[in-house]
């Protein structure tokens, strides 16, 4: 019993939240950031001007990659699937502040990396998988790494042979739960969550594409949220304010 309320004192002390955060960032700090931060920190020793490749941009997760490589000084290069409002939306993660923004089409077609107008990435992130996976895969430099931490294609990740062996790229697994698990209560889950906080009170990382939901509207949030073909656009939010026994 003192273990439980210990664990759940930790719990509140490390999950303090700033005041001047607004209450979708507080919501949300606990996964995409963290997970972007993780990703851009963990697998591979990244400096500024070196450059991350990933798929599914425009994902909550891909806006917060976009947003940390601003920050770091890094080169992103984003991939998205292409629609009607392509335009529209390369001009969104243009203003969050991605380098390159390329359809899955124009990324088989593009000469940044060979006319080395962008050095080829050291790490490629991954929530896609399948065709995509690999094309993101194939822009890496030699020892370069690939992580996965999605697989909203419902493909599998295949990876080239050649790619293996001529150039040594690993592939690697990222899950955010995982790692909270295991970090809990250390000094590098404080540093990230003090260095997040902050970056969210600059405005220097903002919350992702949004729709805040009265709870009792739960059917539109899941409806959506499952169409496997994706296309969503927004992040559903349940607001849980002003809740009570008869909702
Ligand atoms: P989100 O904001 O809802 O974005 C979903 C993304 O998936 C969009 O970029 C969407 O692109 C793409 N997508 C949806 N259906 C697709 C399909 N059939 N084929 C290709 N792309 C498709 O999601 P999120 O919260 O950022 O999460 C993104 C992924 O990361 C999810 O798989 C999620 O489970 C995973 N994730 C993992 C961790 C972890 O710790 N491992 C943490 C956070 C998130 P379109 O606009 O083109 O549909």
């Amino acid at each position: 019993m003192n273990d439980l309320i210990l664990k759940k004192t930790t719990l509140i002390i490390f999950c303090q939240i700033p005041k001047e955060i607004g209450v979708v960032e507080a919501a949300t700090m606990s996964v995409n950031p963290s997970t972007a931060y993780r990703m851009l920190k963990d697998f591979v020793q990244l400096s500024a001007g070196d450059t991350v490749i990933q798929n599914g941009a425009n994902s909550a997760a891909g806006q917060n990659v976009i947003q940390l490589c601003k920050v770091w000084g890094l080169i992103s290069v984003n991939i998205v699937r292409d629609r009607p409002n392509i335009d529209e939306l390369k001009i969104f993660l243009k203003n969050l502040g991605a380098t390159h923004i390329l359809t899955e089409q124009e990324l088989s077609k593009t000469d940044i990396f060979k006319s080395k107008a962008v050095s080829k990435a050291k790490l490629a992130l991954n929530c896609v998988g399948g065709k995509s996976a690999v094309e993101i895969l194939r822009q890496l430099d030699h020892k370069g790494v690939m992580v996965t931490y999605g697989g909203m294609s419902r493909e599998p990740v295949t990876l080239p042979t050649s790619a293996l062996i001529f150039k040594d790229i690993s592939a690697r697994g990222f899950w955010m739960s995982r790692w909270t698990k295991e970090h809990q209560g250390t000094q590098e889950q404080e540093i990230m969550q003090r260095d997040i906080a902050q970056l969210l009170i600059d405005g220097k990382l903002r919350a992702p594409v949004h729709k805040l939901l009265p709870l009792r509207l739960y059917q539109e949030a899941i409806k959506n949220t499952l169409n496997a073909k994706g296309f969503t656009g927004l992040k559903y939010i349940f607001d849980f304010q002003g809740l009570d026994s008869s909702t």
